[in-house]
């Protein structure tokens, strides 16, 4: 029997990526977005599917579904700073009643659940790499504490509906992925440098460019989220790419790439940007037998072309 399956947040980057992987794994995929900060545009393609139906719904809001579900993956959340300093209230919102909503269906349908949860748990790490029994630490009320404890509070109520309710959960905790249709101005490192060296200009590096970051391309992220939500374990995982770089360093990686005759450029480092960020994938390897198999040549390369394919009007400079 045809497995159905609602993403929620899939108009956005990675909810898009899930659709057509559902899609073609044989699943019936509804998308659920209200196009906050997302776009009609990334599965405007899937329409003419006949397993692909599409819902415009804020999932703050009660979320009624006629029929079975077997499956809910809760991605519906603004995921970066600029998007979530400017509607703050909005991210609280969707991680805490938008969760409650997903669960409440959840435990209605039978369905199981896996809820996108993110490296920001882990706030400014104390621990290198990150482990999934590191409890982070994160500053509440500073500006990234809108989404940070939002997606805090949405694992506590995922393992309380566990715990209480039986409801079958899975939580990933997802770290920085990049590739097609990611966009280029949510002020992120890695596409802030790729939408200046399409438009060529000058690479801005904050601070002096040595905190690092990982970068996961997508297909490694959807194939580990993919393999998560079939296995038996329920307690929270890693799933991101280990292989760390410094911002310089990254910038000259681009630079390189796409050989543009432009400088690097220095700027303040914003409030609580985190200075490491590692993976530790063990537990993704041992359980799922999974690992990221895209390196960052071939996942830049990948995602530099994808871009560069598109009218430059897209090369997008001001945030949406
Ligand atoms: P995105 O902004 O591209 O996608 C999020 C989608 O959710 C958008 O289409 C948006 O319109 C939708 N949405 C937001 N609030 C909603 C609401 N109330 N009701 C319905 N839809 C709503 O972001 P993304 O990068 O695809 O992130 C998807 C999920 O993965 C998020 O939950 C994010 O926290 C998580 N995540 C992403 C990353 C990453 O590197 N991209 C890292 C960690 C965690």
């Amino acid at each position: 029997m045809q497995k159905r399956v609602l993403i929620t947040g899939g108009a956005g980057f990675l909810g898009s990526h899930l659709c057509e992987r559902f899609l073609s794994e044989g699943y019936q995929v509804i998308a659920m977005d209200n196009l906050i900060t997302g776009d009609l545009k990334n599965i405007e393609h899937l329409f003419k599917l006949k397993d692909f139906e599409f819902y415009h719904h804020d999932v703050t809001k009660y979320i009624h579904i006629s029929g079975k579900l077997d499956y809910i993956l809760h991605f519906a959340s603004p995921a970066s700073p600029i998007d979530y300093l400017k509607i703050p209230i909005q991210t609280l919102k969707v991680g805490a009643m938008g969760t409650h909503n997903c669960l409440g269906l959840a435990k209605a349908k039978g369905a199981r659940i896996l809820v996108a949860s993110t490296s920001e748990v882990y706030g400014d790490p104390l621990v290198h790499p990150q482990t999934e029994e590191y409890w982070g630490n994160v500053n509440p009320v500073g500006p990234r504490g809108v989404y940070d404890e939002a997606k805090r509070y949405m694992e506590s109520i995922t393992m309380a509906y566990h715990t209480f309710h039986r409801v079958d959960t899975r939580i990933v905790r997802i770290f920085n992925t990049y590739g097609p249709r990611m966009r280029l101005n949510d002020g992120r490192a890695l596409p802030a440098f790729i939408g200046q060296a399409l438009r060529g200009e000058d690479l801005t590096v904050f601070g002096d460019g040595s905190q690092t970051r990982s970068f996961c391309y997508v297909d490694d992220l959807i194939e580990g989220i993919y393999r998560l939500l079939l296995s038996d374990y329920d307690l929270p995982m890693n799933i991101g790419n280990p292989s760390e770089i410094s911002l310089l360093d990254f910038a000259r990686e681009v630079l390189q790439l796409t050989g543009n005759d432009v400088k690097i450029v220095f700027k303040p480092l914003p409030a609580d940007d985190p200075k490491q960020r590692q993976p530790d994938i063990t537990k993704a390897m041992n359980i799922l037998g999974w690992q990221p198999m895209v390196g960052r040549k071939e996942g830049l390369e990948r995602t530099y072309a994808y871009f560069k394919s598109l009218p430059p009007e897209e090369w997008a400079k001001e945030p949406k």
